[in-house]
């Protein structure tokens, strides 16, 4: 297992040389959904402590069952009722597709007295099948965000169409990039992150400018979904 991180290591590391950029402007998000918590055990060893997950049931699970200064990232699809307990857990979320969810976190972070990081998720190939802001929408998104008081607005997330080869995702990498590049100017609010890029395609990702990175089963092998 920590084999397998030395190795996603140096590949981003080698994708920053490539990109001229600096090691330390890109987080490696472990997702370790549906795994036990145990398996995440070799990874905390050899430092990594920046875990991703999907499902609140397996957060609830994890998140006590670790040591407290792991750093939780939600990644999957939030109902506005599950909030309050994602936020026990979690300070970071890359998944916000809707106004109302935004201001559904403001205010129960208000009221739980913390300040999410968030991601709006950004429907970058125009996908019938997936949520997220449509690019025209993202604008408006930041303005109302920005309002918020109770959220840290981080930037910009994507899931790109599945391809077979990895280098046909980097059209919608540099897309999200370009669309945080616009909206960032013309709101003058600022976006630092990018969250982009998982196992097979992060390499890329980095090189058109992800400061944040999903990958799960580079680290982990491949997941069974059959319980
Ligand atoms: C599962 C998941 C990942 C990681 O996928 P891998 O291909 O295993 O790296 C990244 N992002 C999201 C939103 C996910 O649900």
């Amino acid at each position: 297992m920590s084999d397998h991180l030395h190795t996603v290591q140096a590949q981003i590391k080698a994708a920053c040389i490539n990109a001229g950029r600096a090691l330390n402007e890109v987080q490696l998000i472990a997702v370790s959904k549906t795994w036990p918590a145990e398996k995440l055990s070799p990874l905390i060893e050899a430092d990594q402590f920046v875990f991703g997950e999907n499902k609140l049931q397996e957060l609830e699970i994890k998140a006590p069952a670790l040591p407290a200064h792991l750093e939780w990232h939600y990644i999957g699809g939030l109902q506005r009722n599950k909030v309050r307990k994602v936020l026990k857990h979690s300070n970071w979320i890359h998944s916000i597709d809707s106004i109302k969810l935004l201001d559904a976190i403001n205010r129960i972070a208000g009221e739980e007295g913390v300040r999410p990081h968030l991601f709006l998720q950004v429907n970058i190939d125009r996908e019938e099948s997936k949520g997220g802001f449509s690019p025209e929408e993202t604008l408006g998104a930041v303005r109302h965000a920005s309002t918020l008081p109770n959220i840290a607005l981080e930037g910009l997330m994507c899931i790109p169409q599945a391809q077979s080869d990895p280098e046909q995702a980097r059209p919608s990498f540099s897309s999200l990039r370009s669309l945080r590049d616009e909206v960032s100017q013309s709101s003058g609010i600022p976006l630092p992150s990018l969250s982009m890029g998982m196992s097979s395609d992060f390499h890329i990702a980095v090189e058109e400018g992800a400061t944040h990175i999903r990958v799960g089963s580079a680290l982990f092998g491949a997941r069974n979904y059959v319980k």
